[in-house]
């Protein structure tokens, strides 16, 4: 490890948080969220470019925990 590295491959933690890198180094985050499932993979082929399946649905669900927070729910 003190070698150091020609090459680290980052593909699917940088579509679950392309922000990945910058957190790291800010020390934000210790690990990336990733899973990895391969959903991902699944999406390559549709028009629009890939994403994170899981990502979207982490958000969404952190969105609706907000809105029942505020509402009291
Ligand atoms: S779909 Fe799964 S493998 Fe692909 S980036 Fe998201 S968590 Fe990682």
């Amino acid at each position: 490890m003190q070698e150091g590295f020609e090459l680290v491959a980052m593909g699917r933690a940088l579509i679950h948080d392309p922000a990945l890198v910058a957190k790291l180094a800010a020390g934000e985050l210790t690990e990336s969220g990733c899973i990895p499932c391969n959903r991902c993979v699944a999406e390559m082929e549709r028009d629009g470019g890939v994403c994170c399946p899981r990502l979207s649905e982490q958000l969404a669900a952190r969105a609706a925990r907000r809105r029942r927070r505020r509402s009291g729910g």
